[in-house]
């Protein structure tokens, strides 16, 4: 498979060859303009030198990552099931320390909240082979956990993203976004309650004929910490307006569910 422009990338399929020469060529040409690669500025893969990764655009406007693995290149890198569904792959240190600011190490933690795929490529010889798209499941201090990538997740508001957030505030948030991903707890939570919104009382199926509700973690965000453990007892069960509002407000106000849960009940009164 020959890569003629960054968008090329998105049509791959799992197990596509691509030449190191060619996947080089295409980073480093994507950035010139003029060049035989240059299919504009939202094209440009962007890269720190040397470490393996590459990201289309800038945040918070990134269209996806990529991801070119060597055996070996950081100790705990690799596949961490025998279908390959799941790799686990380590944020980059400079002189055994992790910035979670540094660009490389953002556009894995921000990945739970924008959704953008990340295509990942094991070597082979002088190729590279294109192992499928992927999403980060899990943040932990020192790698992330990438999975297949399923963009079924509830798409977060981008347009109040605030790019001055705290670093340890966001992990923060991802952890949360994470934790309503955790599906067997989600699954778990779904089964033992009726599916009200716990904001609006409004019960999905007698609106719109079809049965549909979404789990929210609403402990809050300032108590976290790397250890937060997960439990059915934390989740409230909200309609999609009443989640994306408590989302829109976490990340704006940095309020917690309760104190957002007051001001949206007096609006639905
Ligand atoms: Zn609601
Ligand atoms: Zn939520």
């Amino acid at each position: 498979m020959e890569l003629k422009f960054t968008e090329n990338l998105f049509s791959l399929n799992q197990d596509d060859v691509v030449t190191k020469k060619n996947l080089y060529d295409l980073i480093q040409f994507s950035k010139v303009k003029g060049s035989e690669y240059w299919a504009g500025d939202s094209n440009i893969i962007n890269n720190t030198p040397q470490q393996g990764i590459n990201w289309i655009g800038d945040l918070p406007d990134t269209k996806g990552v990529l991801i070119k693995t060597r055996p070996g290149s950081y100790v705990e890198d690799g596949w961490s099931d025998d279908s390959h569904n799941s790799y686990h792959y380590s944020f980059k240190a400079r002189n055994n320390v992790i910035s979670y600011t540094e660009k490389a190490n953002q556009v894995l933690i921000s990945q739970p909240q924008h959704l953008y795929p990340i295509f990942l490529f094991t070597e082979s010889g002088s190729d590279w082979i294109f192992r499928g798209a992927f999403s980060v499941s899990t943040i932990e201090d020192t790698y992330v956990v990438l999975s297949r990538y399923l963009p079924n997740l509830i798409a977060e508001p981008t347009d109040e993203y605030n790019k001055n957030q705290h670093s340890e505030g966001s992990k923060k948030y991802v952890t949360h976004l994470m934790a309503e991903r955790n599906s067997a707890i989600v699954k778990e939570v779904k089964q033992s309650r009726e599916w009200v919104c716990d904001i609006c009382n409004t019960i999905f199926k007698d609106t719109y004929g079809v049965k549909y509700i979404e789990a929210h973690h609403k402990i809050p965000i300032s108590t976290y910490s790397s250890q937060h453990e997960v439990k059915v007892d934390d989740f409230t069960l909200l309609c999609p307006n009443c989640h994306k509002a408590v989302h829109i407000y976490m990340r704006k106000d940095g309020i917690e569910y309760d104190e957002i849960h007051n001001i949206l009940k007096v609006k639905n009164a």
